[in-house]
């Protein structure tokens, strides 16, 4: 299908009324008018932005060229055609190239490929439905002409000469646009549009009339007419209506689906997922990072009427990227910040709200601009966190660590190769033995995504590049073994989250989840003279002050069970500390953990170091399920330990699991406390 672009009259240019400073033969001169002139009649505007752009150009010519006001309405009309208003890509949508392109881009992460696979196609069966067009004429020689002239632009047409006729071709198969006469035989256009909207309310109707007067204009509006006109057909006006209802259809069918939202720990290829969409799609791609936005303008722009205003990032993003359907990834949509100074979500809202979307107002423009071709795929870190409307409108697809032997693939096949040419280096001149590899990964790196593991081969390429020229041109292909990491790389870091070596009294190993994976944590319990206070320490989220507390009390309620004096907590205080600090604890997972340790010291038996535990604990000392279990059991193994202990409702989650994540793991399954007591505690 074609755009017809309107030729425009040459007798409807404004015309120059010549007040203000200038005189109107200087105004007629003025190469700098003429020039703007000329460049906003062919910048392809849409009628409504023309006319604006029209009344500012008119405008800024009589202003002093002096003034800053110059310089502020030249800035903006320079702005507005600048705005790619009318350009789009085409979407490519051959999934056999899209999956090629994900696959030669990204190792593995197969079932979120799987995933936007099947959204592509969607897309694309969308796209190929061919719109259809019933035509109702009583005349024969209109009805043809139209069919003929709609045919040719790829529509499927239909005609019938009168309103029942009209319904039955409806019943059969519903057509997307109806474009009728007003005055026909049997049924007429009015009666027949009633019927349409009552029963097919999706479908646009477009009246024409040849005694096209004011009133029966307004009424046939009012009886749910999208769009009036007169005859003889302007066909220009008429296929520009046909195409404002498609798209308008269009838009509400494919967006109707949700917006992608990618969630998951850093570095597990969010991101760069998105890219490879967009190049599988052949779109135009920008990355919008969101993270620590507060302040709504920044996305929306100031008001022209401020010092210094611009747009705001959206439409800066549009700009730049000089297509209005581009792919903008929303990114880190969780670290928006959300306080008494302001609040971006409920632009981020309309933004995705396919109902607003297409005329989205920058404060700095203050036009619509239609942002209903974009393609919305937003990150987030912890999904959770997402305010509740914005979470309604996401589709989400779960990102997760990887293991091992996919960060080990990873490395060899793309990260390796990528670094060293980035680095100056042939590829080829360097083999990385797959145990060289492994080295890099674990002791080098402890993460559940990639970024860490990318510098450590950055650096390693930097030594390399280093070595390379100090050691002369030599045509010999470097092996680098696992040996040599150390002598290259340095020793290891040192990372304090490994599990404990011996067992220890009062302390015990948790697992908890956090934005950037699993990780492991411990809690220390102590006991000192004092007067029944529980002090908790380590910045815990309210949450987990209350499982401390429910963890005492099930003791205290059940000293006898566990061999403790009655009353072991009449003279003392009891202290729990979480130290790491920079590990968010929040979650309601560390029942277990906390019950153990106090239990742990107050008998004086130690804690295995190589058993980790998740789960929370009811009063009643019931194992409560958690959530993250394949994340935890990924930390728990970086950590070193041996087994994990988690709530037998985790089942389902543990056998999900694949074999590769579970092999140097034994996975305890609970249902009550006293089960716990005997596998942790010596
Ligand atoms: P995120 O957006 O999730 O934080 P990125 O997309 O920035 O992660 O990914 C970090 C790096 O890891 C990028 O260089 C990316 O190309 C690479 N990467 C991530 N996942 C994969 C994968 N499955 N295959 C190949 N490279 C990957």
């Amino acid at each position: 299908m074609k755009w017809f672009r309107k030729k425009r009259d040459e007798g409807s240019q404004p015309e120059s009324k010549g007040s203000g400073g200038q005189k109107v033969d200087d105004i007629l001169k003025d190469p700098f008018a003429d020039d703007l002139r000329m460049r906003i009649e062919s910048a392809s505007l849409p009628n409504h932005i023309l006319e604006v752009a029209r009344d500012e150009c008119e405008r800024l010519i009589k202003t002093d060229k002096s003034s800053p006001e110059f310089a502020l309405g030249h800035n903006y009309i320079e702005f507005i055609l600048s705005l790619p208003w009318n350009v789009t890509t085409k979407d490519d949508l051959d999934l056999t190239r899209a999956k090629d392109l994900l696959d030669a881009r990204h190792y593995g992460l197969n079932p979120v490929k799987e995933r936007i696979l099947e959204f592509l196609a969607v897309k694309s069966l969308h796209s190929r439905q061919q719109a259809k067009i019933l035509l109702a004429d009583d005349e024969v020689i209109a009805r043809e002409n139209l069919s003929i002239i709609f045919e040719q632009e790829g529509f499927a047409v239909r005609s019938v000469a009168n309103g029942l006729e009209a319904i039955t071709a409806m019943e059969n198969d519903p057509a997307d646009i109806l474009v009728t006469d007003l005055k026909m035989e049997g049924m007429d256009g009015l009666q027949l549009l009633q019927e349409v909207r009552r029963r097919w309310p999706d479908t646009g109707v477009i009246m024409l009339t040849g005694y096209a007067t004011v009133k029966t204009a307004v009424t046939a509006m009012l009886k749910g007419a999208d769009q009036y006109l007169g005859k003889p057909v302007n066909l220009t006006k008429l296929r520009d209506y046909v195409m404002e209802l498609l798209n308008r259809n269009q838009r509400i069918q494919s967006l109707r689906g949700p917006v992608l939202c990618f969630t998951g720990p850093p570095g597990t290829g969010k991101t760069s997922i998105g890219r490879a969409i967009a190049e599988a799609m052949g779109r135009k791609f920008f990355r919008l990072s969101l993270a620590g936005l507060r302040d709504e303008a920044e996305l929306r722009g100031h008001r022209r009427t401020y010092v210094g205003a611009m747009a705001g990032r959206i439409l800066q993003g549009i700009q730049k990227s000089g297509v209005r359907n581009p792919v903008i990834m929303l990114d880190e949509m969780d670290k928006v910040i959300q306080d008494f100074q302001g609040d971006a979500t409920a632009v981020l809202l309309e933004m995705l709200d396919p109902e607003q979307n297409a005329s989205f107002v920058d404060n700095y423009l203050g036009l619509p601009f239609d942002l209903s071709g974009v393609l919305f795929i937003a990150t987030a870190n912890i999904v959770e966190r997402l305010p509740a409307p914005l979470r309604d409108r996401m589709e989400e697809i779960e990102f997760s660590s990887y293991t091992l032997s996919e960060k080990q693939q990873i490395s060899t096949r793309f990260l390796i190769p990528s670094q060293l040419s980035q680095h100056g280096l042939n590829p080829k001149d360097f083999n990385l033995l797959p145990e060289a590899v492994r080295s890099l990964v674990v002791d080098y790196t402890r993460e559940a995504g990639l970024r860490g593991l990318e510098k450590q081969i950055a650096s390693l390429c930097r030594k390399l590049a280093r070595k390379t020229l100090a050691g002369g041109e030599n045509s010999d292909i470097v092996t680098v073994e696992a040996g040599d990491i150390p002598d290259i790389m340095g020793p290891p870091p040192h990372f304090t989250t490994t599990a404990k070596s011996s067992p220890k009294v009062g302390l015990a190993t948790g697992l908890v989840w956090t934005e950037n994976g699993g990780e492991i944590l411990f809690v220390e319990a102590a006991r000192m003279q004092g007067n029944k206070q529980l002090i908790l320490t380590g910045s815990l989220g309210e949450v987990l002050r209350e499982s401390a507390q429910t963890a005492l009390s099930f003791l205290r309620s059940n000293a006898e069970k566990f061999s403790l004096a009655p009353d072991f907590f009449e003279s003392s205080d009891i202290h729990v500390h979480i130290p790491a600090g920079a590990v968010t604890k929040e979650g309601p997972s560390a029942g277990i953990t906390i019950t153990i340790a106090i239990l742990s010291m107050l008998t004086g038996r130690a804690v295995r170091q190589d058993v980790a535990f998740s789960g929370e604990i009811s009063l009643l000392g019931e194992i409560l399920p958690v959530g993250g279990v394949r994340e935890k059991i990924m930390a728990a193994g970086r950590a070193g330990i041996k087994t994990v202990v988690l709530p037998e409702k985790c089942d389902y989650a543990v056998r999900s699991i694949e074999p590769e994540v579970l092999e140097n793991i034994e996975v305890r399954l609970v249902s009550r406390l006293e089960e716990v007591v005997d596998l942790a505690l010596l």
